[in-house]
């Protein structure tokens, strides 16, 4: 006795025609040693027969009569029937009829014809639990957006109407406001740029140009602009090490621009006045190790294996007050996969953070 399992799925019906394709030419494979019984058993019925037909025709008739209701008989019960079994398991897969699982009682081919079925099957729930996963991912991902937003909207429509409603004369508060609505623009339009990022990361759009580039003058611009963000914030930005080396890495250089960046912001977002930020590279034989280390307010443990979720944020309050969506990790993971190697973070509350990752410094096969 074998168990077919009938499944819970509309998606299964999606993929049905080639799914029940299979199975009947599967089933009809296996079924090629009853149909040669069948064919053996009414063979020798006829030729039994036919010896007998001189001596008896009414022997003969009857071992002729009995032989083709024995080939019959073997047909029915070997053939058609789980045949008919394999077919209602499958209709009622194809009409998303039950949820139970079917019985088919059969012999050995069957047995296996089942086992093909039930691990095909098995294989489609997989697939749709992690279909109803990447729904419940799809689904999570827009509150959130409409969430992150609504805040910057909101928040300016509040700041306009306070301003239509009288300050926009009181000279105390009315550049503050605006400053306050512009902030919330900036905010509005970096959100959009990076879901962008995660739309076209997701979907496959966001194509990687790589090429052999000289890293050391890379890293030079990228410090050197965003010099002005970390003097803003009274934080030490510096390149440490022998930058009179000279090492091609192999990447996407406008993309590895974005990593650099994202890191570097998130080092002075996150730091006090007074902190450092170093971005250190280490020469090694066929690769690059790269580092963005701060000495700011760090990162406490139970947060770490989260931070590259997209919208996790350690504290929200600070991250938007300076300016962070929560997807700059997600999409530094990204790129940084897609270059082959690996984002890692060590921290500590109140000692610093460091993230680093490897180049290579040959092509990628
Ligand atoms: P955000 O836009 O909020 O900065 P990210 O995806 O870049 O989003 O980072 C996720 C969270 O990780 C941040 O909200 C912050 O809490 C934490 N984080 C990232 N980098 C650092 C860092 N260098 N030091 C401390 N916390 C950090």
């Amino acid at each position: 006795m074998h168990t077919l399992p009938i499944g819970e799925g509309f998606f299964i019906l999606n993929c049905e025609e080639k799914f029940i394709r299979n199975s009947y030419l599967l089933t009809m494979y296996s079924l090629k040693f009853q149909l040669f019984f069948a064919v053996i058993i009414s063979s020798i019925g006829g030729c039994a027969a036919m010896l007998l037909f001189d001596r008896s025709p009414v022997l003969a008739s009857a071992v002729l009569l009995f032989s083709i209701g024995a080939s019959f008989t073997v047909l029915y019960l070997f053939v058609y029937r789980p045949l008919k079994k394999v077919q209602s398991v499958i209709t009622a897969q194809k009409d998303k009829a039950s949820l139970h699982r079917a019985t088919a009682d059969s012999s050995q081919e069957m047995q296996e014809i089942s086992d093909s079925i039930n691990s095909m099957l098995d294989s489609f729930r997989a697939d749709i639990a992690q279909m109803k996963k990447l729904e419940q991912v799809r689904s999570e991902f827009l509150g959130n957006v409409s969430h992150e937003l609504r805040t910057p909207i909101f928040s300016t429509q509040g700041l306009i109407e306070t301003l239509l409603h009288g300050a926009v004369d009181d000279k105390k508060v009315n550049r503050d406001f605006l400053q306050k609505a512009l902030n919330n623009t900036e905010r509005l339009n970096s959100l959009l740029s990076e879901l962008i990022d995660i739309s076209r990361i997701q979907s496959g759009e966001m194509k990687l140009r790589f090429r052999f580039f000289d890293l050391v003058p890379f890293l030079e611009t990228t410090v050197a602009e965003m010099q002005t963000t970390a003097e803003q914030r009274n934080v030490s930005l510096a390149l440490a090490g022998n930058t009179g080396v000279h090492i091609e890495v192999y990447g996407d250089k406008e993309r590895l621009r974005q990593v650099m960046d994202n890191l570097i912001e998130n080092a002075l977002k996150y730091s006090e006045p007074n902190d450092k930020v170093v971005v250190k590279f280490s020469d090694q034989k066929d690769k690059v190790e790269l580092c963005v280390e701060d000495t700011g307010i760090g990162i406490a443990p139970q947060h770490l294996g989260r931070i590259f979720e997209r919208f996790y944020r350690v504290d929200k309050d600070r991250s938007r007050d300076v300016g962070g969506t929560g997807l700059g990790l997600a999409i530094v993971k990204h790129i940084v996969e897609a270059h082959h190697s690996t984002i890692r973070v060590e921290s500590e509350i109140g000692v610093g953070t460091k993230f680093s990752f490897f180049m290579m410094k040959t092509s990628i096969g």
